[in-house]
């Protein structure tokens, strides 16, 4: 069914608390926590504790719960104290875009310059 843990999913792991993360905020629907592999000195994972493969397939069947995960980026932002001069989200979506593990996850990264276009 959609939004069911599934079994082989790292992020489901974390959210049940089956593989160790270092979260730095959690919500009764969100949790963030940092990347285990910082691409900048703030990269904070922030993910949905149901399971949705990406964040489209989120948004279209469950909108608020995208909404609240976007409004959760932005506090972790305010959290880590990057809001000024910024940070970027990102959702990278499918193996060509880089997608890795396939749970809907938003990347919050900041804390240094961040060119555009990115890599
Ligand atoms: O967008 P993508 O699917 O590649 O992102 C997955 C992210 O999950 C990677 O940045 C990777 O470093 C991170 N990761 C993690 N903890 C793990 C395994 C992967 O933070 N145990």
């Amino acid at each position: 069914m959609a939004g069911e843990p599934q079994a082989d999913c790292l992020f489901c792991k974390i959210v049940a608390g089956d593989v160790p993360a270092t979260v730095v905020r959690e919500t009764d629907n969100v949790v963030a926590f940092r990347d285990i592999n910082p691409q900048a000195p703030t990269h904070v994972l922030v993910i949905p504790k149901v399971h949705y493969p990406d964040a489209a397939s989120l948004a279209l069947a469950e909108p608020a719960l995208a909404a609240e995960l976007l409004r959760e980026a932005g506090e972790v932002a305010a959290q880590e104290k990057t809001v000024e001069p910024g940070y970027r989200i990102v959702f990278n979506t499918g193996p060509g875009a880089g997608q890795t593990v396939f749970h809907a996850h938003a990347h919050l990264l900041g804390g240094r310059g961040l060119e555009w276009p990115p890599g």
